[in-house]
């Protein structure tokens, strides 16, 4: 049995899937005449209560438009610094938008209340005008925390009272709205744009999208164009995305059991230092002694089980619509009867 524990990225369409992929209609997307395209658009703008919305190729893209969108060159952007748009963007913002980053430390990547009223520059030609707030629901260097909507209100209430933009990235959204029970409208309606990515834990081979209000995302789909984003036949796509939105939402409940269900067994393993809370389908713990992520991943590796190194003594699982019940228990199996040794230092 092979486990890939990887990332939420790593999913195969499923057959019923591919069938929605072959049969959707399909046209140039960069002329609006893919009618797959602009259904997944609609149905993704009513579900989340909001005007309007643009498929993209990637969540950095829909990242990076939001921010293009929101700022002028020499703003700067608040985050919390696992933010994904601060740590997995290659700091593109700073190429793109021409603005910088004022970053927050928070809690499992959660930005704590009165922390962005007190980020807030002063209004001083020598000081950056501090123009956005972005916001990480679930927060995946956080350890795939939550914000539930009571806690982003008042960060996003902190933020208004200055004037400022607020952008949720919700690539993983929907595996807190499977705990929380909140509605995707609710957050729509807190956020002047919201991120959500299709490839990951809803099972889409590619694309992400941006929400927002029609003049916003007018602006957003010029920006694609040129940033290079413009698809065209790109219904083939979109049409993974309206079946995963309808299909593969209610079941990340089970990915989020899984990773919980590894969280329990991890604390009573003799190599495993610590494990961070685990809420949704990312579990990540820290390895005992001199056991680095390195040696322990390549043992791992051999029983066929696949991870991500999270630092140097740190592991990252990740549940997805690819791994099932059986496989959970087979990696509880081998963890169980692994004896990891620490490799030979080298010594000069
Ligand atoms: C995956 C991810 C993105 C987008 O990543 P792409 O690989 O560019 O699609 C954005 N934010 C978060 C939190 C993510 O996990």
């Amino acid at each position: 049995m092979t486990v890939n524990l990887i990332s939420d990225t790593a999913t195969q369409p499923t057959p019923a899937m591919l069938e929605a992929m072959f049969s959707a209609p399909v046209g140039d997307d960069v002329f609006r005449q893919d009618p797959t395209v602009n259904e997944l658009e609609a149905f993704a703008a009513k579900l989340f209560g909001m005007p309007a919305a643009l498929f993209c190729p990637s969540g950095t893209m829909t990242n990076q438009l939001a921010i293009k969108c929101h700022t002028r060159a020499l703003d700067e952007v608040i985050c919390e610094e696992n933010s994904h748009i601060y740590q997995y963007e290659g700091g593109v913002y700073s190429l793109l938008s021409n603005v910088s980053i004022s970053l927050l430390r928070g809690e499992r990547g959660k930005v704590l209340p009165g922390q962005v009223a007190a980020a807030v520059k002063p209004r001083y030609d020598w000081l950056p005008r501090t123009r956005l707030l972005v916001l990480e629901n679930t927060c995946n260097k956080g350890g795939g925390s939550i914000y539930t909507l009571d806690e982003a209100s008042q960060l996003v209430s902190e933020a208004r009272e200055f004037g400022l933009a607020v952008h949720l990235d919700g690539a993983r959204l929907f595996n807190a709205l499977v705990e929380t029970g909140e509605s995707p409208a609710a957050w729509g309606s807190l956020f002047d744009t919201v991120s959500i990515c299709l490839s990951k834990g809803l099972g889409a081979p590619v694309g992400s999208l941006l929400l927002g209000s029609e003049e916003l995302i007018a602006e957003a789909r010029r920006y694609r164009k040129v940033f290079g984003g413009g698809m065209r036949q790109a219904g083939y796509l979109a049409a993974a995305g309206i079946f995963a939105l309808q299909h593969h939402v209610d079941r990340l409940r089970d990915d989020n059991a899984r990773a919980r269900r590894l969280a329990t067994v991890l604390p009573d393993l003799p190599y495993v230092a610590s494990v961070a809370k685990t809420e949704t389908n990312i579990c990540i713990f820290h390895l005992a002694g001199e056991l680095t992520a390195a040696d322990f991943l390549t043992e791992l590796r051999a029983e066929g089980i696949e991870a991500t190194p999270f630092g140097p003594q740190t592991v990252r699982f990740t549940t997805h619509l690819g791994v099932d019940d059986a496989q959970i228990e087979f990696v509880i199996d081998r963890l169980h009867h692994l004896t990891p040794r620490v490799s030979q230092p080298v010594r000069g």
